[in-house]
């Protein structure tokens, strides 16, 4: 996910006005190009994504992968940490032949080449990788990314990682294919809320027109990762929504509103923990609340969190000061204890995570 809200203004003005913190240098692109060069023929290359992959995760990372495989990679697995489920919405998805659990991922791949994850706890048990490679290239687009690769191609205003991953695909001299485009457009639809955020720059749209002209069909696409749930699902988000609590006086008085799943909830469903993922898109529309979340109980009952802000709060600040991370208006954290506690502590990060907008 990358912010829904806030984040660079785009157009004329944006073009005139650079941004403080700009993308990578051209050393760190030609740093990152050498590398993928400099693999011998039979190199093994081992892309990793951050733990539960979503769109812009996976999108990335196989699409990439796919464009490696055109400059005559051979030897590459894509992974990522725990359970290797792809979620229902990413199983059509181009380059899923390149996809092995992690527990079969080289142990010691010449070249290793992280989409999405913002610091090595994203990287759960391949993290070890990080050392055992003979090189590590970063891809990502988070502000808080700890820069963990000996080459990182970091940044914080791409609207998805996918950007990254085309950029360098372009310096490599790799043309877009359909299949290509398709793992990349699945990437930068989801980070950008289906070009609805506030990232979604005329770059975004620029790069969207490219990966369309190569016949990839946005409306089955579209259909597939957003608009497609099986009925239990349906009626899991009814029981889910209908126990909502709005709070209009947390966050200094901007609301909060939350909710919450319990592994109970997906077993008398008969779902699977994915189909929580996009819970949060519907609870965040509550006119009354600045701050929206959705704590979700994992297979191993702690709880992952996941948090939105219109813009009045930097719920990555929460989320850091919780254990987690994310962006200025879409982050998470992982919680212990009681549903109850889990808020209480978000709660009270609140007031000390105002932005400006949120202090007038
Ligand atoms: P989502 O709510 O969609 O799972 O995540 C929103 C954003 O928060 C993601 O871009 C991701 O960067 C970040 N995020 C979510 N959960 C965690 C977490 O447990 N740790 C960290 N570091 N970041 C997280
Ligand atoms: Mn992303």
């Amino acid at each position: 996910m990358t912010e829904p809200a806030g984040g660079p203004a785009g157009g004329a003005l944006a073009e005139a006005t650079p941004p403080a913190e700009s993308g990578p240098a051209e050393a760190d692109w030609a740093a990152a190009v050498a590398a993928v060069r400099a693999l011998p023929p039979d190199g093994r290359v081992l892309l990793i994504c951050h733990v539960n992959p979503d769109g812009d995760a996976l999108g990335s990372m196989l699409g990439f992968g796919l464009g490696l495989r055109r400059l005559g990679v051979r030897r590459m697995q894509a992974t990522f940490p725990g359970p290797p489920e792809v979620p229902e919405p990413f199983r059509e998805l181009p380059g899923l032949d390149l996809l092995v659990p992690a527990t079969e991922a080289y142990p010691d791949p010449d070249l290793v080449i992280c989409f999405d994850a913002a610091g090595e706890s994203r990287l759960g048990e391949l993290v070890d990788r990080l050392d055992t490679a003979g090189g590590v290239l970063v891809l990502d687009h988070h502000a808080s990314n700890t820069r963990f690769g000996r080459v990182n191609l970091v940044d914080p205003h791409a609207a998805a990682t996918s950007v990254v991953a085309e950029g360098l695909l372009a310096r490599l001299g790799v043309a877009l294919d359909a299949a290509i485009a398709e793992c990349l457009y699945v990437a930068l639809s989801t980070d950008t809320g289906s070009f609805r955020f506030e990232a979604t720059t005329p770059a975004v749209h620029q790069l969207a027109a490219r990966l369309l002209a190569t016949g990839i069909r946005p409306g089955d696409i579209s259909r597939r990762i957003f608009d497609t749930r099986p009925f239990g699902a349906v009626r899991l988000f009814g029981e889910v929504l209908g126990r909502a609590c709005l709070e209009p006086a947390a966050a200094a008085g901007h609301g909060l509103v939350w909710t919450y799943a319990t592994q109970d909830d997906l077993a008398r469903h008969d779902q699977r923990a994915y189909v929580l993922e996009a819970l949060i898109d519907s609870v965040r529309c509550t006119a009354e609340a600045d701050v929206s979340c959705v704590v979700k109980q994992t297979a191993n009952g702690d709880w992952a969190v996941s948090m939105r802000s219109k813009g009045a709060v930097d719920v990555s600040r929460v989320a850091v000061a919780l254990g987690g991370g994310g962006h200025r208006f879409a982050a998470g954290f992982t919680g212990r204890g009681t549903v109850d506690e889990v808020v209480g502590r978000i709660r009270a990060e609140l007031d000390g995570a105002l932005t400006e907008t949120g202090r007038r």
